[in-house]
């Protein structure tokens, strides 16, 4: 059986032949439903950044690991009554489609704490699925976070429906990278994240401009259900 640390190379041999020169790339290896163990032998093999979609799950192995460096990102649907747990134990929250659901990670970040990395999500798919906001809603709910002093706003982050037409693929990933380039030019933001991809899509993603890639079966094969 091919270990964890044999696919992370893997992945970075193909992210090394993939992405151009001047893309920095950063691996997100996405740990829910996974045991602590494995996190530890990603972690062995260099990996720094761990997402979690489940606060329920990921508190208890966030508290078990807390001796070591890593940076958790929050990657699920937000509920209001999650917001002050997400706000004291994660760096990152990618998930972000509410301008109420940003207000309340603001008021809650503990300061202590530098401020939380924040990616507006955004739904491509139009009305087939419900997580994110529209393209045209991005500009207005990027100006509010950008006035929220505890956050810090860092791009923008789709889950696309799976289609299995690469080209089809690539257009909507590229949608994500010309919005983020009209949120920068329009807001004078310099927004350096784009949050794209996954295991089944990676090298698409990357070939559209993605800077972080959210890795879960390809780093520690099937999930356990
Ligand atoms: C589960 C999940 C991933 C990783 O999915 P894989 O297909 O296992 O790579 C990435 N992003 C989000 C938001 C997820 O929920």
């Amino acid at each position: 059986m091919i270990s964890i640390s044999e696919r992370i190379h893997n992945i970075q041999q193909q992210i090394a032949s993939t992405a151009r020169s001047s893309q920095t790339v950063q691996i997100l290896a996405v740990s829910k439903g996974q045991t602590r163990e494995a996190i530890l032998q990603a972690y062995a093999a260099g990996i720094r950044d761990f997402g979690e979609s489940y606060l329920q799950e990921a508190l208890p192995k966030i508290a078990s690991l807390a001796t070591l460096p890593l940076t958790w990102h929050f990657l699920g649907p937000i509920q209001s009554n999650k917001t002050k747990a997400i706000a004291a134990h994660f760096s990152w929250v990618h998930s972000v489609s509410r301008l109420q659901i940003a207000e309340r990670l603001n008021q809650q970040r503990p300061l202590t704490l530098p401020p939380l990395n924040i990616c507006i999500q955004i739904n491509l798919d139009g009305e087939a699925t419900k997580s994110g906001i529209q393209p045209t809603e991005a500009l207005a709910l990027a100006q509010s976070i950008q006035q929220l002093p505890h956050l810090k706003l860092r791009g923008l982050m789709c889950i696309p429906q799976k289609i299995s037409a690469t080209t089809k693929q690539y257009d909507i990933f590229l949608q994500l990278y010309y919005l983020q380039q009209q949120l920068n030019q329009q807001l004078e933001l310099s927004l350096d994240t784009l949050s794209m991809g996954m295991s089944d899509d990676f090298t698409i993603a990357l070939q559209a401009g993605s800077t972080l890639i959210r890795l879960g079966q390809a780093i520690f094969g099937q999930r356990p259900s």
